[in-house]
């Protein structure tokens, strides 16, 4: 084997930004190699909630926020216009990737839905509130009808008035999946801690091998949280705490978001099948992003409390619940508004770059390839073939499947 391979792109991190980014370069003739050093989409991707948001979250959540996010984000009135154009593009451009007819061949992804829904609770009605809220509820923004509240959410107890997202849910796991059997000779894994040397080559190394340099004319790291070690790149990090939540008698369709007074949906439940089949309820929103100081006693007492206030009829009889910490990397902010794009920063020949949410992420893939097209960079033929017996990640596991969890 030789121990020296010259390539375009070596991409550092395998999420799904640098999963995407290796389909697109490579579709575009770019020798690309994905470098990963634990597991396909150990981080965020399979920690996400696998939701993709177009413009009616924008919208929907706008009017929830009085003017402002979407169920991941948002802006106001003018931004907002631009924002809900790109959003739909954007699932467009997955649900053309998805049925196959994409930049990006994503058929045999499985989608866990091809709906979610949004509903605005109710507000007490004590004649204080009345008072001191009178026009809270009223929404700044022109939202679509409500429908008749689905079965499914009214016999969990929800009576509000109710909006159908036509917007899928990925199982994130399949998506990692597809990108690792289609991709799968451009991608290694490294067992080292990656040094990438100043002439930017990058020692490959697995147990009982000859380590192999890679040496490419560009280097890209789309390496989630730890892009923070990369000093020169703005990666802004925000701590969540998800609750888990495992039952006998959960629905295992819910894929809904509870509006609240602010930016950030008050809670967003997506539901999920544990490896032993039980169903996962894995609920985010406020409650996650409120909870991230809270210990985990008095995170999950309140995420009891609250869903018992949202959802009055769930049956939580034996219910087990645990929670997860996890920090979300975000993308530039506009005006202090939830992040609208991907984030992109360059330090010479090496890019850094994170998506903000799944949702960004062709949008990442075309911004960088741009950028390195701009830069010169021309596709040139490569032979992967030397690292033909090198080892390849396995797809990360869900949260839900870490036999260290402890439930409660
Ligand atoms: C709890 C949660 C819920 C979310 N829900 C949604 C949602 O419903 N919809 C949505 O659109 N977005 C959602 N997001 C955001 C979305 O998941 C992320 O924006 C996206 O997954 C980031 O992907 P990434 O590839 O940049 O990073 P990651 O998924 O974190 O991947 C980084 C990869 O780099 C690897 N790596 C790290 N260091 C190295 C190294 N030195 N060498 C080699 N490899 C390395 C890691 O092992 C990992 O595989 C959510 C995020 C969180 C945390």
């Amino acid at each position: 084997m030789s121990d020296s391979l010259n390539i375009d792109v070596a991409i550092v991190g395998g999420g799904i930004a640098g999963l995407w980014l290796l389909s697109h370069l490579r579709a575009h003739g770019y020798g690309a190699l994905l470098i990963e050093g634990r597991r396909l989409g150990q981080g965020q991707t399979i920690a996400s909630q696998g939701l993709i948001y177009g413009s009616s979250s924008y919208t929907l959540a706008g009017a929830g926020a009085g003017a402002g996010a979407g169920a991941g984000a948002g802006a106001g009135a003018g931004a907002g216009a631009e924002i809900d154009r790109t959003a739909d593009k954007l699932t467009e451009i997955w649900r053309r990737c998805l049925t196959g007819s994409g930049e990006v061949d994503l058929s045999g992804v499985r989608q866990l839905s091809q709906l979610q829904y949004l509903w605005m609770p109710k507000p007490r009605s004590s004649w204080l509130n009345r008072l001191i809220h009178p026009f809270k509820r009223k929404p700044a923004i022109a939202i679509p009808t409500g429908i008749d509240c689905p079965a499914l959410l009214s016999q969990l107890g929800v009576d509000g008035a109710v909006y159908q997202l036509d917007e899928p849910v990925l199982d994130v796991a399949s998506l990692l999946q597809v990108f690792a059997e289609r991709q799968r000779e451009a991608i290694v894994l490294n067992r080292g801690s990656l040094v990438l040397s100043s002439d930017g080559a990058i020692a490959l190394l697995a147990p009982e091998r000859n380590p192999v340099t890679i040496r490419p004319r560009w280097c890209v790291f789309t390496a989630g949280v730890e892009n923070a070690a990369l000093v020169w790149a703005p990666v802004k990090i925000r701590t969540v705490h998800m609750i888990i939540v495992r039952g006998k008698h959960l629905p295992d369709n819910v894929y809904a978001h509870c509006l609240s007074d602010g930016a950030t949906p008050r809670l967003t439940i997506t539901s999920h099948r544990a490896a032993d089949g039980s169903v996962i309820w894995y609920l985010g929103g406020q409650l996650a992003e409120e909870g991230k100081r809270r210990r985990v006693s008095q995170h999950l007492r309140e995420a009891r409390r609250e869903l018992t206030r949202l959802l009055p009829k769930a049956d939580l009889k034996d219910a087990q619940f645990t929670t997860l910490r996890i920090r979300r990397v975000e993308g530039p902010r506009t005006e202090g508004k939830h992040p609208d794009k991907p984030g992109v920063s360059q330090n010479g020949k090496v890019i850094a770059a994170w998506p903000g949410s799944l949702t960004m992420v062709p949008m990442l893939a075309e911004a960088v390839v741009q950028r390195l097209e701009r830069n010169g960079l021309r596709p040139a033929a490569v032979s992967l073939e030397p690292l033909a017996d090198w080892p390849r990640p396995e797809v990360a596991s869900y949260p839900w499947d870490n036999e260290q969890l402890v439930w409660q």
